[in-house]
């Protein structure tokens, strides 16, 4: 039997769903077997837990999962105080960063959200994902780095992408950091 927490929210179907390698169950409504909607993705649920494993392994390699997972939890309870110092730590880094690539930006704003980890509008307005606060410096660095850039070349074309390599040496080991945090953080 696999192991899953029962869920009721206002959903319209019930659904599995899998996060930080636990089995959750949603669902409107009270069900009458639920046991066996779980049985019959057993297949699906194994498979999905053994990728989720894998990665985190890999990750693991790179990144202190455990020290990660609690610090995140931990200093999220207090989201405006880890809004502002990350907030410093990028206007820093921006600015730094605007004067080499000789742009300018308007303002930087932190947003809590689990899509992007940064965005750069036509305005010059700058947005980050509080999530940053808990990456490796250097991850961190090239985040704000990729959105100052993208005041100056607005396209992920081939320069942009040559401006990256050569400001970050270990940039593909980076990106690949980044994706571990995407799928642990977001
Ligand atoms: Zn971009």
């Amino acid at each position: 039997m696999i192991n899953y927490e029962l869920v009721i929210k206002k959903v319209r179907y019930h659904r599995i769903m899998i996060k930080n390698r636990k089995v959750f169950l949603v669902t409107p409504k009270k069900l009458r077997d639920p046991d066996r909607l779980i049985e019959q993705r057993r297949d699906w649920i194994l498979a999905k837990l053994g990728q989720m494993e894998k990665v985190e392994q890999e990750a693991g390699k790179m990144i202190d999962v455990p020290l990660l997972r609690k610090e995140f939890g931990e200093r999220m309870q207090d989201r405006d105080g880890v809004k502002k110092e990350l907030k410093q730590r990028i206007s820093g880094l921006a600015g730094l960063y605007a004067d080499r690539l000789d742009v300018e930006y308007n303002r930087i704003s932190i947003k809590d959200q689990r899509s992007k980890w940064g965005s750069a509008s036509m305005k010059g307005n700058l947005n980050f994902n509080i999530r940053l606060a808990f990456v490796h410096e250097d991850v961190l660095r090239m985040i704000v780095f990729h959105e100052v850039l993208h005041l100056r070349i607005m396209r992920h074309n081939r320069e942009f992408k040559s401006y990256l390599k050569q400001e970050f040496v270990n940039y593909k080991e980076l990106c690949r950091m980044l994706r571990y945090y995407s799928y642990l953080l977001m």
